[in-house]
C-alpha cells in the first residue's frame, strides 16, 4: 500500500488517534445520506459489522454505537456491571484507570490493580488473582495508549475465561491493527473505536459481546437508556440500530474495512509489527529510552518514550508541529512532560515513519541534544525491512 498516496492532510497526523484518514475513506463519507430503516441502511450495517467482525475475530454481532471510545468503554461497563458485582479493575494508565472509574459509578466494587507506569499485568498472577473466586469481572486495556503497553491478550483472556470471570477489554487504540481473536480467547466484551487504527474520524464506537456477556447484560438492571446492549445487537437483525445512526461515518466504516481486508488483516497486522519495530529501534538508536518495562508488552500502534534528561518533552512536540507538520503526542497525567509518543496506525507506512522520526531527530538536535537524525531514519527503514522479511527474528 502507497499510504503517501492515501492521505492528503496538511499536518500529518502521527499521534494515537485521531489518525489520517485515507483518501477513499473521505470520498466514501462524501456520498448523499441515506435513509436507516431502508433496505439500502440494512445492507450498509451488515457489511461493516462482516467487516468488523473479521477484524475482531468474533462470529458475534457487533453493536456500532454513535459514540467515541468512551462511550463505547460506558456501554459496555454499564450492561455487564451493577451494584453487588466485583470487579478487578488492571489500572495501567489513564485508559485502564478510566475503565475502573465508569464501572465504580455504576455502582460496582472495583479492586484496583495498579501497575506503575509502562507496566503490564501478567496472565500467570491473575490467575492467581482470580483462582480466590472473588470476582465476577476484570477489565483491561488491550493497548494502553497513555504508556504504549500492549497487553498479553490471549494469556489473560484465556485466564479470565477459565476462572469463569467476565473479560471486559478496552480494544479502541488496536482494533485493527493486531489480533485480537475474541472467540478464540474467550474475550467476553471488546470495544473498539473509530479513530485510530479504523483510519475514520472520530464517532463511532463498537461493542462485541460473548454469549454469557449478553446473558448478563440481559440481567442487569438496566442502567443506560442509550447505550442499551441487548436492545442493539437485537436491532442488527432487522437490519437497524435503535436509534438514528451515524450514516455518514458507517459509509467511510465500509470503505475503511474494505481498504483493510483488502491489505489482508495479516499483512496489516505485519505492517504495524514492523513499523513499532522500526519506531522503536530507531528512537533506541537516538539515545531515547522506551517507557514499557518488558519489551515483549511494546505496542504495535504507539511507542512511548523518555524524553532526553532536562528536556520538557512539550517543547520537543511543539518543535515537531511547527518545524516539520507532524504531530506526536507528549505524556499524559503524571507523565506530562516526561515521556512523548508516536502513533503509527492505520493508514501508515514506512515513508511516514521515517519523515517522524527525521523530525524528531532535527527537533532534537536543535534543542541541543546531540542525535543524528539521518542515521536514525536509516535504522528506522532497515529494522522495517528486516521485520517485513523476518518478523519471528
Ligand atoms: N481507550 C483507549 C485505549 C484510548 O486510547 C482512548 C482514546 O485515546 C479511549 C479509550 C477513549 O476514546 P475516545 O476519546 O474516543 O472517547
Amino acid at each position: 500500500m502507497d499510504n503517501d498516496t492515501r492521505s492528503c492532510n496538511d499536518m500529518l497526523l502521527m499521534i494515537p488517534g485521531p489518525t489520517n484518514v485515507p483518501e477513499s475513506v473521505r470520498m466514501a463519507m462524501a456520498a448523499p445520506c441515506i435513509y436507516h430503516r431502508g433496505g439500502e441502511f440494512a445492507a450498509l450495517l451488515r457489511e461493516c459489522i462482516r467487516g468488523l467482525q473479521q477484524a475482531i475475530g468474533t462470529a458475534r454481532p457487533v453493536a456500532i454505537l454513535t459514540a467515541s471510545g468512551t462511550g463505547g468503554v460506558e456501554a459496555a461497563v454499564a450492561n455487564l456491571l451493577q451494584p453487588g458485582d466485583r470487579l478487578l479493575a488492571l489500572n495501567t494508565g489513564k485508559f485502564g484507570k478510566r475503565m475502573g472509574d465508569i464501572a465504580a459509578l455504576y455502582g460496582a466494587e472495583v479492586t484496583w490493580w495498579d501497575c506503575p507506569p509502562g507496566g503490564a499485568a501478567s496472565p500467570a498472577l491473575l490467575k492467581r488473582v482470580l483462582a480466590q473466586g472473588y470476582f465476577t469481572a476484570v477489565s483491561f486495556v488491550y493497548n494502553e495508549t497513555s504508556t504504549g503497553v500492549m497487553h498479553d491478550i490471549a494469556g489473560l483472556g484465556r485466564v479470565a475465561h477459565d476462572a469463569g470471570v467476565l473479560s471486559i477489554v478496552d480494544a479502541v487504540s488496536i482494533m485493527g491493527a493486531a489480533p485480537i481473536d475474541m472467540d478464540a480467547n474467550g474475550l467476553d466484551a471488546v470495544i473498539g473505536g473509530s479513530q485510530k487504527a479504523l483510519m475514520l474520524p472520530p464517532g463511532l464506537s463498537f461493542v462485541a459481546l460473548s454469549e454469557p456477556a449478553l446473558e448478563k447484560a440481559h440481567r442487569t438492571r438496566a442502567a443506560s437508556y442509550y447505550f442499551d446492549l441487548p436492545r442493539a445487537l437485537a436491532a442488527i437483525e432487522k437490519g437497524q440500530t435503535p436509534y438514528t445512526p451515524a450514516v455518514t461515518l458507517m459509509n467511510g466504516l465500509r470503505e475503511a474495512l474494505r481498504l483493510i481486508l483488502e491489505e489482508g488483516l495479516d499483512a496489516v497486522f505485519g505492517r504495524h509489527a514492523a513499523l513499532a519495530s522500526a519506531c522503536r529501534s530507531a528512537l533506541e538508536a537516538m539515545g531515547l529510552p522506551l517507557l514499557p518495562t518488558d519489551r515483549a508488552r511494546c505496542s504495535v500502534t504507539v511507542t512511548a518514550a523518555h524524553a532526553p534528561v532536562g528536556l520538557d518533552s512539550k517543547g520537543l512536540v511543539t518543535r515537531v508541529r511547527d518545524d516539520s507538520r507532524i504531530l506526536i503526542s507528549g505524556g499524559q497525567d503524571e507523565l506530562k512532560g516526561k515521556i512523548f509518543r508516536i502513533g503509527h496506525m492505520g493508514d501508515c507506512g514506512i515513508e511516514q515513519l521515517a519523515r517522524t522520526i527525521s523530525a524528531v531527530g532535527a527537533a532534537l538536535a536543535q534543542l541541543g541534544v546531540t542525535c543524528d537524525p539521518d542515521a536514525a531514519a536509516v535504522v528506522a527503514r532497515d529494522e522495517y525491512t528486516r521485520h517485513q522479511e523476518n518478523p519471528d527474528a
